[in-house]
């Protein structure tokens, strides 16, 4: 049954789903005290849990101060009352709305939608209650910047939405579904960019499943050095859609090859300490990694290149050793876990012509890209 429907919901090529909202943790790395709100465009309500505080308009900033576990509000200088929690809730057709950090100084953002302000763990929490699409053009930008193509911003904004949904839960015990770390998604607010807002609203409500569908684990990396790798060779869970494959796309790009320079102790006695008894003496010190491989040298070794990655902060896994006098030389390709989704492989797809489902396809293998409506319908079946 399930098989018969996924075929007509993948017909669907015009992605409709209705508005969602997605409460995010913003400047959740910071300890914010104090801060201005300032209606950019729209109109705003302001409501405390003793209800509506007043109406606002983008004249006049509110001040908000934290002070021993109440939300303060300010006008003009004027006390507008303490409270448990704050609502700014945009009532206008479009709004947006700016802080400015007080304390700490001198930072400032723009964000879409609305603002909620409450008091947890003796910090206050800003969470940016944001339109799901709006929230995914402002992590696109944020994790990608203005430079690729319109193409290969579609296909990062599907992928940014199905992580999102697939980690909703991830700061459920905080009251918000994602903070704006790249813990969960690097986000710094509202995107002003048209063709990354655009490709965020062109692609509305589509999100990648697997053959069950589920929501897949939307893995990307910077770039996977001419062959991404195996889910299960890094996370050691096989996932049927993470496959290795070659990549050509992706040779000649910024991150496509690297050097590293490691003293000659420090790595032999890593090597020592890690690897079996009956290897340390007998296998090569020295070789080039042609295909990637999933452990040093050699099958049986027990020591994975992902650990020697981890070790000693190597750019991916996917590298040769040469021995130069007290140092070793490790020659490597790629940027990242390799799992997915290559980004410059992906980047160069888009600016050949291919369009985002093609790409996709090319690094996530069997997936279905559907639109959220549909998979809300078959969370109930
Ligand atoms: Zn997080
Ligand atoms: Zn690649």
């Amino acid at each position: 049954m399930k098989k018969v429907l996924l075929s007509c919901v993948i017909l669907i090529l015009a992605f409709t789903a209705k508005a969602e909202f997605i409460n995010i943790g913003v400047f959740y790395s910071y300890d914010i005290q104090s801060f201005h709100f300032q209606v950019r465009a729209g109109k705003y309500t302001l409501y405390s849990e003793q209800g509506k505080v007043k109406e606002l308009d983008n004249s006049i900033p509110i001040r908000v101060d934290y002070e021993e576990g109440k939300v303060k509000i300010y006008e003009k200088g004027k006390f507008l009352g303490a409270f448990d929690k704050i609502n700014f809730v945009g009532v206008g057709w479009y709004n947006h709305f700016m802080i400015q950090s007080i304390s700490p100084k001198g930072l400032e953002r723009r964000y879409d939608d609305n603002l909620k302000i409450f008091s947890q763990r003796k910090k206050m929490l800003l969470v940016n209650n944001i339109d799901l699409d709006n929230y995914v053009a402002g992590v696109v930008e944020a994790e990608v910047g203005r430079k690729p193509k319109k193409e290969y911003f579609k296909l990062q904004a599907i992928i940014c939405r199905t992580y999102a949904l697939s980690n909703i839960h991830k700061h459920l015990m905080e009251g918000i579904n994602l903070c704006d770390e790249v813990h969960c998604q690097a986000y710094h607010g509202k995107s002003f960019f048209a063709p990354i807002v655009e490709a965020a609203l062109q692609t509305r409500g589509a999100v990648i499943v697997d053959s069950d569908i589920q929501l897949i684990t939307a893995a990307f990396h910077s770039n996977c050095g001419g062959q991404t790798v195996n889910s299960e060779d890094v996370w050691t869970k096989p996932l049927y859609y993470l496959r290795s494959v070659k990549d050509t796309f992706c040779l000649d790009k910024r991150n496509s090859v690297w050097e590293k320079r490691i003293d000659a102790h420090r790595w032999e006695n890593y090597l020592q300490a890690k690897l079996p008894s009956k290897h340390v003496d007998s296998i090569e010190r020295e070789f080039e990694q042609i295909n990637r491989k999933v452990f040093f040298a050699a099958e049986d070794s027990g020591l994975s290149f992902e650990d020697l990655r981890h070790q000693f902060l190597l750019r991916s896994t996917y590298f040769g050793v040469e021995h130069r006098g007290n140092e070793v030389l490790l020659k490597g390709r790629g940027y990242g876990h390799g799992v997915g989704l290559c980004q410059e492989g992906a980047m160069e797809m888009a600016e050949r012509g291919y369009n985002y489902a093609e790409i996709l396809h090319y690094y996530y293998k069997g997936v279905h890209i559907i639109d959220l409506s549909a998979l809300d319908f078959f969370k109930e079946d």
